[in-house]
């Protein structure tokens, strides 16, 4: 699918005669916005991180800025293609205040002692199917999941078992390559990650025969999750140090588990609550029942008084879903419906007619007749 490039200006949502700094914190805005780690559940997020620092490449350098403005898109010069989130930080790690590395400067945490980063593996997403009763009483899952693991032979360096590890020729260790640019705003030291050892600032001299110098190898486990009672659709759960190993050692990434709700049959999740709407005849209505409803324990006996008018609302207690935070257990709502007959032979008819008149048909609602909106207030107060 072709997409339709946005104006750079609205990308930044700056106006056309922008000058230098209110461009640079409009971008840095934005950058803080759609990071990606801030935004696990938008899958735009990074789209719109990367369009930012593409609109802020374009109009933060003077000569692409004026190209673009005569020429649009086809004259800015602008990278175009999709730059990956590392090159992004390290181009523009003075914004970021990270010193030309990396955004975990900026972002807090992450950054190891002497200014090198501890190296974390990719998150891994799956998504987990619960019915309504593993909702309501926790549940443990196993899953199987296929993930990068450290390789053994190698401990994870990726060095053939004995071999030692060389610091980058190319970068002398630092893991970066730094070139200066002329922008709009003076001269900018640019870091980008070194091409020769993509950022680690060690090269190795033999590969380990098992990864092939990777340091890690694809592996099928079953990892069992607790899941708590009381979670929801969409909720995201995350098991640290679950997802994939980084290629050449670091630690790994982290399992994210969201969670699909599967619909019950008959009950309504609603909060902790369940609902469900039951169906009596006008007679049970009018004569009182002994009635069987489920609940995600299995059935359970419920009492109808005689006299019971349509909308009423019995309560079970203690038959909803566990508080998510430990705060008790919620109710099962049943809402009475009545029955009324959409056919009646000739018999029934007769029958029928002849209750018409009676006085106790007639209806002579009260004031303890309340109507089901006062009813469903009431229990939710
Ligand atoms: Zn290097
Ligand atoms: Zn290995």
């Amino acid at each position: 699918m072709a997409t339709v490039k946005r104006d750079y200006y609205e990308v930044l949502g700056i106006a056309k005669n922008a000058e230098g700094d209110v461009i640079k914190s409009a971008y840095r805005k934005m950058a803080i916005k759609y990071h990606p780690d801030k935004n696990p559940d938008d899958p735009t997020a990074e789209d719109k991180f990367k369009e930012a620092a593409e609109a802020y490449e374009i109009l933060s350098d003077g000569d692409k800025r004026a190209r673009y403005d005569r020429f649009g898109h086809q004259g800015g010069g602008g990278s175009g293609h999709a730059q990956n989130m590392e090159d992004i930080f390290s181009q523009f790690g003075d914004i970021f205040g990270g010193g030309g590395g990396g955004f975990e400067g900026f972002f807090g945490g992450g950054r190891g002692q002497g200014g090198r980063r501890v190296k974390k593996g990719s998150n891994l997403r799956i998504k987990l199917k619960l019915d309504l009763e593993e909702v309501a009483n926790g549940v443990e899952k196993k899953i199987k999941v296929k993930r990068y693991v450290a390789c053994q032979p190698c401990s994870g360096t990726g060095a053939k078992n004995g071999t030692e590890l060389k610091t980058c020729a190319t970068c002398q260790g630092t893991g970066q390559t730094k070139r200066v640019v002329n922008t709009m705003l003076g001269q900018m030291v640019s870091a980008s990650t070194c091409p020769t050892c993509h950022g680690e600032g060690k090269t190795i001299s033999t590969n380990c025969d098992v990864c092939k110098g990777e340091g890690r190898q694809l592996h099928e486990e079953v990892i069992p999750i607790n899941i708590p009672a009381g979670v929801a659709n969409d909720m995201q759960l995350s098991m640290s140090g679950k997802g994939n190993f980084p290629e050449r050692g670091g630690v790994p990434g982290d399992l994210l588990i969201q969670i699909e709700e599967e619909p019950h049959e008959f009950l309504k999740r609603d909060g902790n609550n369940i609902m469900f709407e039951q169906y009596i005849s006008f007679m049970d209505a009018a004569l009182g029942a002994n009635l069987e409803v489920p609940t995600i324990e299995g059935k359970v006996k419920i009492k109808v008084d005689p006299g019971t008018q349509p909308g009423k609302i019995l309560r079970l207690r203690g038959k909803g879903i566990k508080d998510l935070n430990g705060y008790g257990r919620g109710d099962q709502l049943i809402h009475l419906n009545v029955w009324t007959p959409k056919n009646v032979s000739s018999q029934e008819r007769e029958i029928l007619e002849k209750l018409r008149e009676s006085d106790n048909f007639t209806p002579h609602p009260g004031k303890n007749e309340k109507g089901f909106f006062e009813k469903v207030k009431e229990y939710f107060q």
